[in-house]
């Protein structure tokens, strides 16, 4: 059963988070000053346990959802991790991947590619230990992660990592990153800082626009625009001029892609969100815990997809009344990205 929302675009993508917890305290994520020692995170039985994710993603996967994504918080925090991916790996599903910063990665990733995990995208922003710590608010240093990283290609897992860039804090990692993994053969993938949640302090000045990424990258390795792989691909696409490797760019800040937003939520807590930037959530977890059938679920589900008309990152910067800016949007910890 497909779907279609109020611009047309059909239900294709499921991001399940499961967790609202992190190991990490990222600057542009959960900053400590917020995030610290007194900040409530979800008491464990308002989370989503293992049968409700696998209950709940089976229903998406009955309106059409096709690729799955684990995500959160940190996933891997969750110790039934690969219990859940064996659950999502029964489902008619095309694709199950996960999200992870990868600092627990290297001893899990064999029992996750062996519960039917596909692909992994790591979340990494500098190879240099002071400026790694900088931006997840000390928490790691930088081999931990690239030791996950090895662990998940070797287990037989497709790697991405994503770098987010922001202004004054680590542009300087961006060529460094590049030139490492374009010669491991990962693809890196450059995200524009985004406005995602309150708690981050986001000003348009902080952002690295795909354009200036571009001409830094440019100036050490010459680079070639490629074909995008799938429509609606997030990612834009280049390839090396020399023929080694290959990178792309989350730009949702100067290049919005709502057009072709394909994606729902799920937070930890079961609440459904149709778009990064929504100001409420559509609670799931009630009517998983009543005695509701999976057919209810899904009418419930589907109306309310048909009624999506977000696209934020299209009318961010105009001088709409639309994204109002005093509104409580949902953090991105809660919601993964
Ligand atoms: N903890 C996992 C991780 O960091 O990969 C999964 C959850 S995290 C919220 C998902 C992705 O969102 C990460 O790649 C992270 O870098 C990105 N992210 C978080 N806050 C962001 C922001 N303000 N702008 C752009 N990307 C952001
Ligand atoms: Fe944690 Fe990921 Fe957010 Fe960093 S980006 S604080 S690792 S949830
Ligand atoms: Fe999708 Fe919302 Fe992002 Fe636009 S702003 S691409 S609608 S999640």
């Amino acid at each position: 059963m497909t779907s279609k929302d109020q611009h047309n675009r059909i239900l294709r993508d499921l991001r399940i988070s499961v967790t609202d917890r992190c190991n990490f305290r990222c600057r542009y994520c959960m900053p400590e000053e917020i995030f610290g020692k007194d900040y409530a995170f979800l008491p464990k039985e308002s989370v989503l346990t293992e049968e409700e994710i696998g209950r709940i993603a089976k229903i998406f996967v009955s309106l059409g959802a096709k690729k799955l994504r684990i995500t959160g918080g940190e996933p891997l925090l969750r110790k039934d991790l690969p219990n859940i991916i064996e659950r999502l790996s029964t489902l008619d599903a095309e694709d199950i991947s996960l999200t992870t910063n990868g600092s627990l990665l290297s001893r899990m990733a064999v029992s996750l590619r062996q519960a039917g995990l596909h692909r992994v995208t790591v979340s990494l922003d500098s190879l240099e230990d002071d400026m790694f710590l900088q931006m997840n608010g000390g928490r790691s240093r930088v081999q931990p992660v690239l030791d996950g990283i090895d662990a998940a290609a070797e287990a037989g897992l497709q790697v991405k990592v994503n770098m987010v860039v922001q202004k004054g804090f680590n542009e300087d990692a961006v060529v460094p990153m590049v030139d490492y993994f374009r010669q491991r053969g990962h693809i890196l993938r450059m995200v524009e800082y985004m406005d995602v949640g309150n708690s981050n302090g986001w000003n348009r000045e902080h952002v690295v626009s795909k354009q200036e990424l571009l001409d830094r990258i440019g100036e050490h390795f010459p680079l070639q625009p490629v074909a995008p792989n799938y429509d609606g691909e997030v990612a834009t696409r280049y390839q090396f001029a020399d023929g080694i490797g290959e990178i792309g760019f989350i730009s949702s800040v100067t290049e919005a892609f709502c057009s072709s937003c394909t994606r729902a939520r799920l937070s930890a807590e079961g609440k459904l969100y149709t778009c990064l930037f929504a100001t409420k959530g559509h609670d799931l977890r009630d009517w998983l815990r009543s005695d509701r059938s999976d057919e209810q679920i899904a009418d419930y589900i589907q109306a309310v997809w048909t009624n999506r008309k977000d696209q934020y990152s299209l009318e961010r910067g105009l001088a709409s009344d639309k994204n109002d800016p005093n509104g409580h949007k949902v953090e991105m910890s809660h919601i993964g990205g």
